[in-house]
């Protein structure tokens, strides 16, 4: 059976008010006709027939509707597929859309009526870093890899988050979870749907993890004296925080990595976390994240001169160019005088030491 849509002004649209029930009538008399595909025609006899009134009246009924710009001079309907159409072929998509994912298996209306349980589930914050603005739903194992709308495949994500991660899953973008529980059910969710490379991806991120608890544990009894020295500087970390990096450390990095300016390499590390934000380090990885960067800028670093240099000495050419002057210009005192003060004068300071920062 076909239908049409008759549009609820019709009862109140002054065109239609002030014709006749009979002219009323006809009009929603062609909108049948419209619909059965009788019109347009150029048949008026037709159109007579159908509309069981006299060639005369046929006449008449027509120079009004087209007076009010009803219809056309073959019968048809102004704006029809307008007003009859453009909705129904998008319930259409909608409808081919769903039959499409039911075919795949999917649920049919999609994720969409587990948004509110996932939300309250996830604490009303983004899973990856918090925060509770600009949220969205992310499917944590990417739809176009084959993830599906099961709740367990939903987390609460921000809209930076979630573009950052992309079609990834989490741990391919480098990020990790903050809301612990929820990580543990997708892992479980993962398991009991047996995408294998997934899997693999959550074992090594269980080693890491275990590896830098042991790491940060390590340095935890080390460093078990309660460090009250003042905050330097801090690494925003994936969770949002800061991680705190205090005199004390400065100087036990100083002296493990004397080619390095420890302080200035701790700017670089903010700068980087504040630019990366989906890279960001988690509380227990930020030392080792931290000792890796130093290490590798201590390897990069230029080799201090062999001849006797302290080892905070220059490290520019300008710096051990200078010293070469000095050392002219003071004959053998650099010898007699073991002093560093006396080795490092205020020239070397100010050009090359970056002790000095
Ligand atoms: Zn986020």
């Amino acid at each position: 059976m076909d239908w049409f849509r008759l549009y609820a002004e019709f009862s109140t649209d002054p065109k239609v008010q002030m014709m006749s029930e009979a002219m009323q009538r006809r009009l929603v008399m062609l909108f049948c006709l419209r619909t059965a595909g009788i019109i347009p025609t150029t048949d008026d006899a037709e159109v007579a027939f159908a509309l069981r009134v006299s060639e005369e009246d046929l006449a008449k009924t027509k120079e009004l509707f087209v007076s009010k710009g009803f219809i056309d001079e073959i019968w048809d309907l102004m704006n029809w597929d307008k007003r009859q159409f453009s909705s129904d072929s998008s319930n259409e998509r909608v409808k081919k859309y769903r039959e499409k994912r039911k075919a795949m298996g999917l649920t049919s209306n999609g994720y969409t009526k587990h948004i509110e349980t996932v939300m309250v589930r996830d604490g009303g914050c983004c899973v990856y870093c918090g925060s509770d603005k600009n949220l969205c739903i992310d499917h944590a194992y990417p739809v176009a890899r084959g993830g599906n709308d099961d709740i367990e495949n939903l987390v609460a994500a921000c809209k930076s988050c979630n573009s950052g991660k992309a079609g990834r899953t989490p741990y391919e973008a480098g990020m990790s979870f903050l809301n612990k529980r929820t990580e543990a059910i997708w892992n479980h969710w993962i398991k009991c749907n047996g995408f294998s490379n997934a899997l693999e991806q959550i074992q090594n991120r269980t080693d890491t993890e275990q590896k830098e608890q042991k790491l940060s544990a390590r340095h935890d009894s080390r460093a078990k004296p309660v460090d009250e020295s003042p905050v330097v500087i801090s690494i925003p970390l994936n969770d949002s925080t800061e991680f705190p990096i205090t005199e004390r450390q400065v100087a036990e990095f100083e002296g493990l990595y004397p080619a390095v300016d420890v302080r200035q390499e701790f700017r670089g590390m903010r700068a980087w976390s504040l630019s990366n934000p989906t890279k960001r380090k988690t509380r227990s990885g930020a030392l080792k994240f931290a000792n890796a960067w130093l290490s590798k800028a201590q390897n990069e670093a230029p080799q201090p001169s062999q001849r006797g240099s302290p080892p905070r000495g220059p490290t520019s050419k300008t710096g051990e160019a200078v010293m070469k002057l000095q050392g002219v210009i003071n004959g053998n005192q650099l010898d007699r005088n073991r002093d560093r003060q006396g080795l490092a004068g205020p020239v070397v300071l100010e050009l090359g030491s970056p002790a000095g920062a």
